[in-house]
């Protein structure tokens, strides 16, 4: 259990490398952090230098109220499950787990409950007698995470853990880190690069681009509250719709104009606008699926490009000037609607659920302009599509360089053991 505080974290690899820019982060003990981005945002780096296997070039981290900038990994009481889950194949899982607990030297009582405490927890119970090569990648995971667990860190580190599995594994895992999250009292921080790993497993996301954080906020926050436009882009299926529109002022009220016609502008979002004197100007406008309403007559007109049948609900992609569109229309007790294609439907936006972006910055105009500088240093683009979901799906990230091999470091924890295994009972 433990806080770790990062203040004005900075990676620079080889002297022009900046992997990490400006890294400020107060987790809570106990907190499930995610972090999250593309390939090369420096996530890994991040979750490496709170490890201690990365040198730390600017700023400060300190846990449970010690600076650790200095302290070896093995010192800082964490423990880190990678990708690459690295097994002894000629062991139990028994004395897989148990493992770095015979290392330290612990009485066999207490490895024996240590491992049967974390088998439970892990549901491994049946499994302890049998070799790594006798298990599903699923269930070799759990060990990995057993093997963690036994040695109760005050934090908990986990790089990508689930990206060697198949879809369906990696659904019923994340349910299990859920589940597990749960009965112990760690705080954890886990990398990702799937926001819907990020959006399911944490109480807070820090959505990365290029080393710089473009936003830290609860998955609620990030979705209905994006920074930007890259965070707008990145978090949420199908993608959030953007539109070239223009915001107009008068006086002290705004509306928008977009494809020739006037949206009003829901009055919260008026207040905000204002509060930050925000003046006439070319925005993108942004609105996500789920909040484009499908009406009789009124709002806009679009024709049906492609439907996509998606189980309880249909992705409807519609031509809508220069545009597409796409609406998520929910599968309700009516008779499900059939759409042919070119057929013209009637929408309109949710008022509520619209976002402004400046034109200029891709910035939310309903956000602190001050805030503009500190997340997003660079101009931030949106994710295309097919890139998002790439990141999502497709991406192989590269196994992080300190992971042990199996022969030779057993341990996926961030402590370097000996190399030489020692399988005597250890002396109480
Ligand atoms: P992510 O985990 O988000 O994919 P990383 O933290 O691994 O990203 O990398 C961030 C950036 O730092 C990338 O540009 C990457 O190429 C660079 N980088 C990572 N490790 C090293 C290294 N050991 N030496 C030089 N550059 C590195």
């Amino acid at each position: 259990m433990a806080e770790i505080i990062l203040n004005h974290v900075k990676k620079i690899y080889d002297k022009s490398v900046v992997a990490v820019q400006d890294f400020c982060m107060e987790i809570r003990d106990q907190e499930f952090i995610v972090l999250v981005g593309p390939s090369g945002c420096g996530k890994s780096t991040t979750l490496r230098m709170i490890a201690g296997l990365e040198e730390i070039s600017a700023g400060e981290i300190s846990i449970g109220g010690k600076v650790v900038n200095r302290v070896p990994p093995k010192d800082r009481d964490i423990a880190m499950v990678f990708q690459d889950y690295a097994l002894y194949p000629h062991m139990t899982v028994y004395d897989n787990i148990a493992y770095g607990l015979k290392l330290r030297k612990f009485p066999r009582r207490v490895i024996d409950q240590k491992v049967r405490e974390a088998a439970a927890i892990l549901d491994i119970t049946d499994l302890l007698k049998r070799k790594p090569k006798a298990l599903s990648g699923g269930q070799r995971q759990r060990v990995a995470i057993g093997r963690a667990i036994v040695r109760s860190p005050k934090v908990f580190l986990m790089d990508e853990p689930l990206s060697n599995l198949d879809a369906k594994l990696r659904n019923q895992m994340r349910t299990e880190i859920i589940k597990l999250r749960q009965r112990i009292k760690t705080t954890f921080v886990y990398v990702t690069h799937d926001q819907t790993e990020a959006m399911t497993l944490g109480d807070r996301i820090v959505i990365m681009k290029e080393g710089f954080v473009q936003q830290i906020g609860t998955p609620r926050q990030v979705f209905h509250d994006p920074n930007n436009l890259f965070v707008a882009g990145f978090i949420g299926t199908p993608q959030m719709n953007f539109f070239e529109a223009q915001l107009c002022r008068e006086g002290e009220r705004y509306h928008l104009e977009l494809n020739g016609r006037r949206l009003e502008i829901a009055p919260e979002k008026q207040r905000r606008l204002l509060q930050y004197n925000v003046q006439s100007q070319s925005v993108t406008a942004g609105i996500r699926p789920e909040y484009v309403l499908l009406t009789d007559a009124a709002g806009f007109t679009g024709q049906v490009e492609v439907t996509e049948m998606m189980g309880s609900n249909t992705h409807l992609h519609l031509r809508f000037g220069e545009d597409e569109v796409v609406v998520l229309v929910p599968d309700g007790d009516e008779p499900v609607r059939e759409f042919s294609l070119g057929e013209t439907v009637h929408f309109t936006f949710h008022a509520e659920r619209i976002h402004l972006f400046s034109r200029e910055t891709g910035h939310n105009l309903e956000h602190d302009p001050r805030e503009a500088l500190t997340t997003s240093a660079q101009p931030p683009e949106v994710p295309s599509e097919p890139e998002a979901q790439a990141v999502a799906e497709a991406e192989a990230p590269v196994a992080p360089a300190a992971t042990p091999e199996p022969e030779a470091a057993p341990e996926t924890d961030a402590a370097p053991e000996p190399e030489t295994p020692q399988e005597s009972a250890p002396t109480p």
